[in-house]
């Protein structure tokens, strides 16, 4: 075997770009270099299929389903990262717009997708969360949807004024759900705890035990949260300024997520900001990758990962440039899709290979009746204007009937 450690630029197609800048220990084992077979499939893909791996019952699953920025982009949702554990817990931090599809590409049946932690209200880190919570009720998600979130300097600035108010926003789309299916999953437990909370728990079950501590980032009310469970530590840090309590809170982590924003030159010259604008955005809302490296050398993670940036092939070297300046530990910038399996002995990442023709699970456990006290019915206007093609639909009734030993009629014949 030999063993040597190089500074590695992993790329690999896979229908998408995976470009990240690692600093890995690499064992080459020969045995393997010789062992592949003309008929045989390769025994060590370094691709991730979403479905087809169990973890370990000491295996942490980190995916990357949001890396980017505000402004969409086909390559890029908004702040969304999935940790699975070899227990079977399973958690978003982040859900922001654009991210739900990627969550529907890893194939997890809705009920295990139960917990979902909000690092602050910008539409970017929570945008997709409507979309997750009232479709996942039609994805046979049968669970209720438990959200944590931080309260902000007023009750109005709070996530559980935020989750209120977004239940009253989908008054019509839960009306016309409620009545109709199971609805369990449509109930929402609203977990908010005080954004000043310094590093004490928010969390802790099955052995897991989430903290949450502050950020800063554009108002009060932004936290970063720390995961600890089977000896690993893993630290997801929401939209910050750099700040003391993340370089103290996660130093000496596993896992260390930070953003790590566009850097200011790229600003003005590909999203047209004044340079004025560049460093209050680039550097005091957010941290710029020069930042983001000093935190790192500071914080000395076992695996540094950088995300909310638009990271294309011009813009990771330059974010890797600046990072490098000050930190030389082990280092991802984070692509939708990549995808991190984290143990004691070992840290890999990959990027996915994502099916794009999904369906949603199964349910995994019976439903039940409709509460049908819940239906809204229509108006006599609008069923006058109904046309109901007896000719066409009495066959379908039949051949379904037939085909699964139902005795179901159209509406109005029940
Ligand atoms: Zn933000
Ligand atoms: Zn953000």
């Amino acid at each position: 075997m030999i063993s040597k450690k190089v500074m590695v630029v992993v790329s690999v197609a896979v229908g998408l770009t995976a470009y990240a800048a690692l600093n890995l220990d690499i064992d080459i084992h020969m045995k393997d270099v010789f062992a592949a077979s003309p008929t045989e499939p390769l025994s060590d893909l370094d691709v991730y299929y979403p479905g087809t791996e169990a973890l370990a019952p000491d295996e942490m699953r980190i995916v990357a389903l949001g890396t980017g920025m505000p402004s969409p982009r086909p390559k890029q949702a908004a702040a969304c990262f999935l940790v699975e554990l070899g227990n079977g817990d399973k958690f978003f931090f982040d859900i922001g717009a654009g991210c739900h599809e990627r969550i529907a590409a890893q194939k997890i049946p809705y009920d295990y997708l139960d917990k979902v932690f909000i690092s602050h209200l910008h539409v970017d880190h929570y945008g997709d969360l409507a979309s997750f919570w009232l479709g996942g009720t039609t994805m046979n998600r049968l669970t209720p949807l438990r959200i944590w979130g931080p309260s902000g300097h007023a009750p109005e600035y709070g996530t559980k004024y935020a989750m209120e108010h977004m239940q009253k926003m989908y008054l019509w789309d839960i009306a016309t759900r409620a009545g109709v299916i199971d609805f369990r999953g449509g109930q929402l437990e609203i977990n908010e705890f005080p954004y000043l909370t310094d590093n004490e728990v928010i969390f802790e079950e099955n052995g897991v035990v989430i903290k949450s501590f502050p950020a800063i980032h554009a108002i009060d009310g932004a936290v970063s949260f720390i995961l600890e469970w089977n000896d690993l530590t893993f630290v997801y840090g929401g939209d910050t300024a750099p700040n003391k309590w993340y370089i103290e809170y996660a130093k000496g982590a596993d896992v260390a997520i930070h953003e790590s924003f566009l850097d200011p030159t790229l600003l003005v010259t590909k999203q047209g900001f004044s340079p004025a604008e560049a460093m209050l955005v680039g550097t005091v809302a957010h941290t710029s990758p020069a930042q983001f490296g000093k935190v790192m050398s500071l914080v000395k993670p076992r695996l540094a990962i950088g995300y909310h940036f638009q990271n294309d092939f011009d813009t990771a070297p330059v974010a890797t440039a600046a990072i490098r300046q000050t930190y030389d530990g082990m280092l991802a910038l984070a692509q939708d899709y990549m995808v991190f399996n984290v143990t004691k002995d070992d840290i890999r990442v990959r990027m996915s290979a994502i099916d794009e023709d999904i369906f949603p699970s199964a349910p995994l456990k019976a439903k039940n009746a409709p509460n049908t006290s819940l239906l809204v019915p229509f108006s006599d206007f609008i069923i006058e204007g109904n046309v109901p093609f007896p000719e066409v639909l009495q066959p379908i009734y039949d051949d379904i009937n037939k085909k699964y030993g139902t005795n179901l009629k159209p509406p109005g014949e029940e």
